[in-house]
């Protein structure tokens, strides 16, 4: 046994620990009976210590000093890579540290919630400045000298830096601003009406779920009140909700957990319980859920397809055909939710949360002002003012749980699948009238042979850039929607 064999052992253990961690978690959000939270947070903070002390362990030192990476072939340096990479990350970081910001952020989501109820900023500024400062401290750390914003970032997307994110939203930001105002000009399309039974919104979720390729032999569905996926390589599972008025939030956050979940399931097996053997970054997963849900499950191909299934689950949907339904599934119409945004207006919701985080990571802006600077921007990018808190600063999780660094990873997920949809519809003659029949193998098999397969074999940016044959940037992006919005709204 050489070093690498025992080092790759260790690592397989942690990941198989890792994988029971998450179904933890899955657990916690599907199945688990009410009276068991308080035991469950016991037993999820036991399997992160437990995880924490081998990541961090004196052993894993010893091997990676052991090791000569240029003796292994190309599979065992990406390993090696991935794992020098999360150990030096780890160990920059004091322990007395990482445990102030994991009590910090446990108690920060309750005064998060309570501020967002009673519509009060001033009541969660407080300990969101204490994690601001606690996270700045850690990026500081971790980055040995370097840009703290991009440490923060570097956790969720290897390899990113903020300058270079900078220059592709503030690209991409004022064609994002016209063409919704464009939009918004123009008349509504009138939306769908009927009756929406939960059961049938959960077996049509199962069948567009096969259709786009997901392996429930390898995995099923649930709901959940915040759909998410979890797992990686056997046993990779999603969730949905189903609501009675809307069944479009039923199909487009399965078509969307299909995205993260078949990625991980198209991963080469080989790379099962290993440091490769999940999706690279939070951007390239994003990718994946985002081209399913939007390039392909929103085309008109697709949608007059859906329009059929739909009609044979629901009966009449109160739109005229499928050329209607095909507007009711893109309207785009006024809101201040990021996670109800449309295709238009999403990436403008992250872009303003990545200026001012950046600006907090910088020391630009103090959490004291972070109210007012978000609804100047507001008014700026969507050209009506915030009405509340709740629609405003207050309205996501991430801050509260410490996320800094993690917002600009949707809409670069958003940029990359621009840029993969520009090379599919070179890469498979014909996509349009195969998802016209509801047949989605032609995408998924391009996504899983030219992206998924390689789970984290190649840096994000390279991977994409490898599967597209040219380098990522907002152009297809930006391009894709205005000329689908332009068609769609008569501009
Ligand atoms: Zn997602």
């Amino acid at each position: 046994m050489t070093a690498y064999d025992d080092l790759m052992g260790f690592q397989r253990q942690t990941e198989a620990l890792s994988q029971v961690a998450g179904r933890l978690g899955w657990d916690q959000e599907t199945m688990m009976p009410k009276g068991a939270a308080e035991q469950r947070g016991e037993e999820i903070g036991a399997m992160e210590e437990v995880l924490h002390a081998r990541r961090t362990a004196p052993e894993l030192g010893d091997w990676l000093a052991a090791i000569d990476d240029t003796a292994l072939d190309e599979v065992g340096r990406a390993q090696m890579r991935l794992i020098r990479r999360d150990y030096a990350r780890r160990v920059r970081v004091p322990g007395k540290l990482a445990a102030r910001i994991a009590r910090v952020t446990s108690v920060a989501y309750g005064k998060w919630a309570d501020a967002r109820a009673n519509e009060d900023f001033a009541g969660f500024a407080p300990v969101l400045a204490e994690i601001v400062a606690l996270r700045r401290e850690e990026g500081a750390h971790i980055a040995d000298g370097g840009d703290v914003y991009d440490a923060m970032l570097d956790g969720y997307e290897p390899g990113a830096t903020g300058a270079q994110i900078a220059e592709m939203f503030d690209a991409l930001r004022p064609g994002l601003v016209a063409l919704r105002s464009a939009v918004l000009d123009r008349r509504e399309p009138s939306q769908v009406r009927g009756h929406f039974d939960h059961g049938a919104q959960m077996i049509l979720a199962r069948k567009v779920a096969e259709v786009f390729g997901y392996d429930f032999h390898r995995g099923r569905i649930d709901k959940a009140v915040h759909p998410f996926s979890s797992g990686s390589g056997a046993d990779v599972r999603i969730t949905t909700r189903t609501a009675a008025e809307d069944p479009f939030n039923c199909i487009y956050s399965t078509i969307h957990e299909v995205g993260h979940a078949t990625y991980e399931q198209g991963i080469d097996p080989a790379y099962g319980l290993s440091p490769l053997g999940q999706g690279v970054s939070l951007g390239v997963h994003e990718s994946q859920s985002r081209i399913y849900e939007n390039q392909l499950g929103r085309s008109r191909a697709f949608c007059h397809w859906l329009y059929g299934q739909m009609r044979d689950a629901f009966g009449d949907l109160g739109v005229r055909n499928e050329e209607a339904f095909y507007k009711a599934v893109n309207r785009v119409h006024r809101g201040y939710i990021r996670t109800e945004a449309d295709e238009v207006q999403y990436n403008l919701h992250i872009m303003l949360r990545f200026d001012l985080e950046r600006d907090m990571a910088a020391g630009k802006l103090e959490v004291a002002d972070l109210e007012e600077a978000w609804n100047a921007r507001f008014a700026q990018d969507f050209g009506y003012p915030v009405d509340k808190p709740s629609n405003g600063v207050l309205q996501d999780v991430h801050w509260a749980a410490g996320l800094m660094g993690y917002f600009p990873t949707y809409a670069l997920g958003n940029v990359y699948a621009g840029c993969l949809y520009r090379a599919m519809l070179d890469g498979v003659p014909g996509l349009d009238d195969q998802l016209a029949m509801g047949d989605l193998s032609g995408a998924t098999g391009w996504l899983r042979d030219n992206l998924q397969q390689h789970g984290g074999l190649y840096a994000p940016r390279e991977v994409v850039e490898r599967a597209c044959g040219f380098a990522p940037s907002e152009v297809p992006l930006l391009g894709y929607l205005e000329y689908k919005f332009a068609d769609l709204y008569g501009l």
